[in-house]
């Protein structure tokens, strides 16, 4: 793939003149390649601290000039709250200021679920170039580079869990019912998911597989594993082509942590595989090699890579727990160390303290286990014969309402922190925390994770090697955003709660 100025240096190189006119000159290209599939405008998307996806459009004739000079926006949407009220903090809140939004080319594809449209991530700059710091995909960047220069790369994958409800967005009304995970849900709504499928399909998603879930109206997909940025990408383009989709179904979708308050709710978990060497290089994953996330079920493949090229899945092939190489076992033992601090990214709104209980395949303990779906830490060895490409770790307790670069850049962070420590995993646990005394939980060193986003963001700024990769604006915007919900909802009900966020991410 040709480099961008946006490219794989690490993302954090300021436009010059002659970057500007070769982005140009393809924005040029590829307009009217566009125009002549009847694409009238390309959407270009970021993801807000809350996690929710906005946006700024523009005709495709105005592409060019959107890749040259970028698309104007005020800095003050780092500082929305999920109901598009606005705090203020030290970095952001203001009425003055402009960014400009850069659509990545390499990632503008059409949306066939909304006909005439594309979408395209966009990255920020300031109006003279330089990378804007409250960026996630940037950041996210940023990190894909720290670990590179190190001579490790991920890969990465997220599930999409959400709930189809019929009806305008008022209340919750399942479209689909029958029992969990059973194929009446299927041939309920089969029309609806072939047609996302073929959706996702023209879009270039590389979908793994689709089940229906647990709740009435609740399904997951899963993709193949890319790099970080490329899944955090993947993420929002599965998102809106499922929102879109179930629009034209007559239906409205929720990626709502919690849909309903006595129910269970919607993951967001992340799978995630570090490599010695670079899985994606050309040559190896470029010609579509890489291989998928695991689903929750019986089929499941990892965040693997290709079994050719020099890069080297270290999540397996080793003599750590599990077959964990060292540098497997610490990375995850960096996860595993911060996961209450991660909680503050990966489990971001009110509402995600809702889901996150025992006993509801959440992960609500901080421990990890082999194969455990009650742990936050899911290790997935693969079967025998593909661990060296399928083997790697599940954060199981993180939720839809994560702005996903956000969370990779701060898992990426963790995994680092741990390996340059050198850390060692625990005891891991076969069996549901949930189901032993405290006192057991306490002798096995089992501790439960936050249940309120107040203490997750206390860790959050706690935390040292989180607040040293990400740095000092991000880690005061999150936490000002996210205290600001806190207020937002303070006092209200737990249905109250469901009902404020069920239709915002
Ligand atoms: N819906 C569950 C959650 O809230 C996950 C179910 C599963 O393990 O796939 O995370
Ligand atoms: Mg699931």
């Amino acid at each position: 793939m040709e480099e961008t100025a946006y490219g794989r240096d690490g993302g954090q190189r300021a436009l010059d003149r002659d970057e500007r006119a070769r982005l140009g000159a393809r924005a040029a290209a590829l307009a009217a390649e566009l125009a002549g599939r009847d694409v009238a405008a390309v959407a270009l998307t970021w993801v807000d601290i809350s996690g929710i996806t906005r946006t700024k459009a523009v005709p495709v004739a105005r592409l060019e000039h959107a890749a040259t000079w970028g698309v104007g926006m005020s800095p003050v949407f780092d500082a929305f709250l999920l109901d598009d009220s606005i705090v203020s903090g030290r970095y952001v809140g203001g009425p003055v200021g402009d960014l400009r939004l850069h659509p990545d080319l390499d990632r503008l594809v059409p949306l066939p679920a909304l006909p005439g449209w594309a979408l395209a991530p966009a990255l920020r700059y300031a109006q003279d170039g330089t990378v804007h710091p409250l960026d996630t995909r940037a950041l996210l960047r940023r990190e894909v580079a720290r670990l590179a220069a190190l001579g490790w790369s991920a890969l990465t994958a997220f599930e999409v869990e959400w709930t189809v409800s019929e009806g305008d967005g008022g209340g919750f009304r399942p479209a689909s019912g029958g029992p969990a995970y059973g194929m009446t849900r299927i041939s309920e709504l089969a029309g609806y998911l072939r047609d996302l499928l073929q959706a996702l399909d023209a879009s270039g998603v590389a979908v793994e597989q689709i089940h229906p879930e647990y709740a009435a109206g609740q399904y997951e997909l899963s993709v193949a594993a890319e790099d970080p940025v490329g899944a955090a990408d993947t993420a929002v383009l599965v998102r809106e082509t499922i929102r879109a989709v179930s629009l034209e179904h007559g239906f409205v979708a929720s990626f709502s942590p919690k849909v309903e308050a006595d129910s269970v709710g919607n993951g967001g978990h992340i799978h995630l595989s570090l490599w010695q060497g670079d899985p994606t290089a050309a040559g190896t994953a470029a010609d579509g090699a890489a291989a998928g996330t695991a689903g929750t079920g019986a089929g499941a493949t990892g965040a693997g890579g290709p079994a050719g090229g020099a890069a080297v899945n270290v999540m397996a092939g080793g003599d750590g727990p599990y077959g964990m190489t060292g540098a497997g076992e610490a990375f995850a033992a960096g996860i595993l160390d911060r996961l209450p601090a991660l909680l503050a990214v990966g489990a971001p709104s009110v509402a995600s303290y809702l889901r996150l209980i025992p006993s509801h395949w959440a992960g609500a303990y901080a421990c990890w286990g082999l194969e455990n779906r009650e742990a936050a830490l899911r290790f997935v060895a693969g079967a025998d014969g593909e661990r060296a490409r399928a083997a790697n770790l599940e954060i199981k307790c993180f939720d839809p309402a994560a702005n996903p670069y956000l969370a990779l850049a701060a898992l990426l962070a963790a995994g680092r922190a741990g390996i340059g420590a050198e850390a060692e995993l625990p005891e891991p646990v076969d069996l549901d925390p949930g189901a032993l005394s405290a006192d057991a939980r306490a002798d096995r060193g089992i501790i439960a994770l936050p249940s309120s986003l107040e203490e997750s963001v206390a860790a959050f700024e706690a935390d040292p090697a989180l607040r040293e990769a990400l740095g000092e604006a991000v880690i005061d915007t999150v936490a000002v955003v996210r205290r600001g919900e806190i207020e937002l909802l303070d006092g209200a009900t737990p249905e109250e709660i469901t009902a404020a966020t069920r239709w915002r991410h």
